[in-house]
């Protein structure tokens, strides 16, 4: 068993080594923060209901292309291709972090994007970790008037990938930049949706209502899910992860994200 020095060594020499292959993988934002500060998530959705001795998250972010989003044509399946393309990239990152971690002795999980869903008390589908809320606790931005986290360079273009482990991973974000949030004054996002989803005061975007009207989902068929959600909500939200994740799902609107001018669009 490893000492406490040793230990501290160990966990700053796994650090080095994720910085190594994210800087490799042209993995342009990282950061670590303590798995307590997500303590006041809902219950359930902790990383200690996950995982038992989890200490640490590690969060890290690819952007979209700006240009994916103001491309005069064909933008939506640009940004759909692209989205679907970093997540893969991202979930196998974290995968090897996971295992980088694992083989120096430490648990580690990896927490992927969007997957897998569930379905609350109310019916709502919801994610199972707040990755949004991982990034702004691990120092990559904060949560902005949409929902999503503002960068200040990438804006709401980051897509995120993540883990929680047993390691006590030292603080540490690159690169290390203040985010000072919304602008007070701005209603971009919240003017431009065309169903009223986001809840600018919360910071909050009604999940089903933005999800009816974006989502194209042809495997998926919404009388099948509805009676499952009626009988059994893990069968829903099985049976909705299995045919709507990756390219199975087409969004149809990104007007919160192509639209805000925070981050390198001000
Ligand atoms: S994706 Fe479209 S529908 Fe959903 S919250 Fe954003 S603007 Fe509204
Ligand atoms: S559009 Fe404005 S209010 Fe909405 S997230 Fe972007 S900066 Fe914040």
């Amino acid at each position: 068993m490893r000492n406490k020095g040793e230990t501290g060594e160990a966990q700053n020499m796994i650090i080095e080594k994720i910085r190594k292959i994210a800087g490799d993988e042209n993995v342009i934002v990282l950061g670590t923060g303590p798995a307590s500060a997500m303590a006041d998530e809902p219950a359930g959705c902790r990383p200690g209901d996950f995982m038992a001795g989890v200490q640490s998250l590690l969060c890290f972010g690819i952007p979209v292309p700006l240009e994916a989003y103001g491309s005069k044509k064909y933008s939506l399946e640009i940004v759909w291709r692209s989205q679907n393309l970093l997540y893969r990239r991202l979930d196998t990152l974290a995968l090897r972090f996971s295992g980088l971690l694992e083989e120096n002795g430490f648990r580690s999980m990896p927490t992927y994007g969007c997957m897998p869903l569930g379905v609350n008390q109310k019916g709502a589908v919801v994610g199972y970790l707040n990755q949004v809320r991982m990034a702004e606790i691990t120092g990559m931005g904060v949560i902005g008037k949409n929902g999503l986290l503002l960068h200040p360079r990438y804006g709401s273009r980051l897509m995120l990938g993540g883990l929680l482990t047993t390691a006590s991973l030292p603080a540490m974000h690159d690169p290390d930049v203040k985010a000072p949030g919304c602008p007070s004054d701005c209603h971009v996002c919240s003017d431009a949706c065309p169903v009223n989803a986001i809840v600018p005061e919360k910071k909050q975007v009604r999940i089903m209502r933005c999800l009816s009207y974006t989502a194209r989902t042809p495997a998926m068929s919404r009388l099948k899910f509805f009676f499952l959600r009626m009988r059994n909500k893990l069968d829903a939200a099985r049976y909705m992860s299995i045919t709507s994740f990756d390219e199975h799902t087409f969004h149809i609107c990104s007007r919160c994200v192509s639209l805000c001018p925070y981050g390198d669009r001000q």
